[in-house]
């Protein structure tokens, strides 16, 4: 893995950005990744509604393995302040760096709206871990969309 890269991750790791949980929130889940034991519980808080609305929050606790932990740090990063239509949109950039190694159209990952995420590409080029990078992602679409679902709008 490119070193620059592994530095980042690495620097999350030991200083992860935005960790604990705190209130308010409208969504908690708590996903797993059986394959490496990682595990995340994570709550958002949404201010307004629909695709417009504000990532308020995004608190997590978690505990696994350094790509794990380190991409729910650096989502943390990319997502709070940014609307459900960015975040979305980011989730979608990040998913397609994790299938690039797979992916035959060599399509170009977006450094822009990836920032330090990039550094997770060197990840996608192993299977086993692209569940790690991508677990706290994951528990992310999945809490807005019971926050969405449940109408909270605090
Ligand atoms: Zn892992």
């Amino acid at each position: 893995m490119d070193s620059l890269y592994q530095e980042i991750i690495l620097d999350h790791y030991r200083n992860p950005v935005g960790r604990g949980l705190r209130e308010p929130f409208e969504a908690e889940v708590h996903h797993v990744n059986p394959t490496c034991g990682d595990e995340i519980t994570l709550r958002v808080h949404l201010e307004g509604t629909g695709e417009s609305a504000v990532v308020a929050d995004v608190s997590y606790d978690n505990q696994g393995c350094s790509i794990s932990q380190a991409s729910a740090s650096v989502m943390y990063e990319l997502l709070l302040g940014r609307t459900i239509t960015q975040g979305m949109a980011t989730h979608e950039a990040f998913l397609a760096l994790m299938q690039s190694a797979t992916d035959e159209s060599g399509a170009e990952p977006d450094e822009d709206v990836l920032e330090d995420a990039i550094a997770f590409s060197g990840v996608a080029k192993y299977p086993a871990r692209v569940k790690c990078a991508l677990l706290s992602w994951m528990a992310w679409k999945d809490a807005v969309s019971q926050a969405q679902t449940h109408g909270g709008n605090t």
